[in-house]
């Protein structure tokens, strides 16, 4: 008998594989609540985007801040074109959206749960939820003590996410590590910040946090709060350890005009020779939206005939390296994930068994893997479910 803790994402699609590879094996997927999928009902903001259009492996682990060197073998054995055609095969459709992140054509996580539930049921999969795990020992086989019986099986697959009892569990089979869990992928927020009345601007910036080496170049949102959208997104998973450490007080460094690589003073001094009476702020040369930039000039409303070469170099500072004091994050509602859980190097990820303890495998968030916002989190779980699944059914 196969058992599976959790009901989650990856807990099913390693039971379905397991089930299907071997179908005269038993397979069973102890679930602690009530419900089933939960996270993947709201996942996207309730669209599910369950994966992203990104092909090639070696590219592909370059969106999982942690785990990216592990799971390229993985990847050359189930990616996203995998579990593409795994949902088309069971008439989920799916489509691709601008930014490569894939959703189902319905825009309904419920299409995706109904697919797993139908898939599970049609393989004879027992389902049991509101099971609460006592204990788990290994002897030869798996003794798992639930509230009322117990559970013999010869393999074991933990699928149990972020949760508290999950990393108990692989803690007490074998002394797995568990690097302590923090959150990634969260916004920022910046109290203060005077930008705050240009909420809803959405532009392409490049952003970094001062004194380290994160940076990215991408859509950065003004919001109510302080800084979203996903350069934003992304900095927050790159350096969700180092953000955690500075108990989330930092410095944000904007640069308005990545890609305008010039040298401004020298620009602006040109045009105060054919234009001296100009303001800077009728020279919008990066075309930011108006708002943005009157608040960029507000400091420089002279002609440029009386802009000094100091002055300008103190604007070109204030494009280029604007910065803004963070205070505290906010969880991202469409998707958010947990950075730690099992030590990767205590995994062997051609089968996903522990190293530690045999006949014990893991698939999902419950590994110290996260990806960047897109749908590579989900991934990550379909990945190392369906490796899990089939390497347990053997
Ligand atoms: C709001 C939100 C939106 C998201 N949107 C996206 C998205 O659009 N795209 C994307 O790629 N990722 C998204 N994610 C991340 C994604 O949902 C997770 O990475 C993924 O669900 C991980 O799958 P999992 O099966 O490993 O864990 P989970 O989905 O967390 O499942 C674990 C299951 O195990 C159960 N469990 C825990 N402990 C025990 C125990 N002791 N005994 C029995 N059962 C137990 C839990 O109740 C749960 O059902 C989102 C996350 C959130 C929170």
């Amino acid at each position: 008998m196969i058992v599976v803790v959790g009901g989650g994402a990856a807990g099913f699609f390693a039971a379905i594989n397991a089930k299907e590879k071997n179908p005269t094996r038993k397979v069973i997927i102890l679930e602690k609540t009530a419900s089933l999928l939960t996270k993947v009902k709201i996942s996207g903001g309730g669209r599910c985007n369950v994966t992203h259009g990104c092909f090639d492996p070696k590219h592909l682990i370059t969106h999982y801040p942690r785990g990216n060197k592990e799971l390229l073998s993985p990847f050359y054995q189930f990616q996203p074109q995998d579990i593409i055609k795994w949902l088309e095969d069971r008439h989920v459709v799916v489509k691709e959206e601008s930014d490569g992140r894939i959703f189902p054509k319905t825009d309904s996580s419920q299409e995706i749960i109904n697919c797993f539930l139908q898939e599970a049921n049609k393989l004879g999969i027992d389902i049991r939820t509101c099971q609460k795990i006592e204990k788990i020992t290994q002897t030869k086989n798996f003794t798992i003590q639930l509230e009322k019986e117990c559970l013999s099986a010869e393999k074991l697959i933990l699928a149990t996410g972020s949760s508290k009892d999950g990393f108990s569990l692989a803690a007490s089979l074998g002394g797995h590590t568990i690097i302590p869990p923090i959150p990634s992928i969260f916004t920022f927020n910046a109290p203060e910040s005077p930008l705050k009345p240009l909420s809803g601007i959405d532009i392409i910036a490049k952003v970094s946090i001062a004194e380290t080496p994160f940076v990215q170049t991408a859509p950065l949102l003004l919001t109510h709060f302080g800084f979203s959208g996903p350069a934003i997104l992304r900095l927050s998973s790159w350096a969700a350890r180092v953000l955690y450490e500075k108990q989330y007080q930092f410095t944000i460094v904007i640069d308005w005009l990545p890609n305008l690589p010039i040298n401004l003073v020298d620009y602006f001094i040109d045009i105060k020779k054919k234009l001296p009476q100009k303001t800077l702020q009728q020279l919008n040369i990066g075309k930011l939206p108006k708002n943005l930039w009157k608040h960029l000039t507000k400091n420089f409303k002279e002609p440029l005939l009386h802009l000094s070469k100091d002055r300008l170099k103190i604007f070109e500072r204030q494009l280029r390296c604007d910065c803004y004091a963070i205070n505290g994050k906010t969880p991202h509602k469409e998707e958010f994930v947990t950075c730690g859980g099992v030590a990767l190097k205590e995994v062997c990820f051609a089968t996903m068994e522990s190293k530690l303890c045999k006949n014990l495998y893991f698939a999902g968030e419950i590994l110290d893997i996260d990806g960047i916002t897109g749908g590579f989190n989900f991934q990550n779980a379909w990945t190392t479910g369906f490796i899990a699944g089939c390497c347990a059914a053997r």
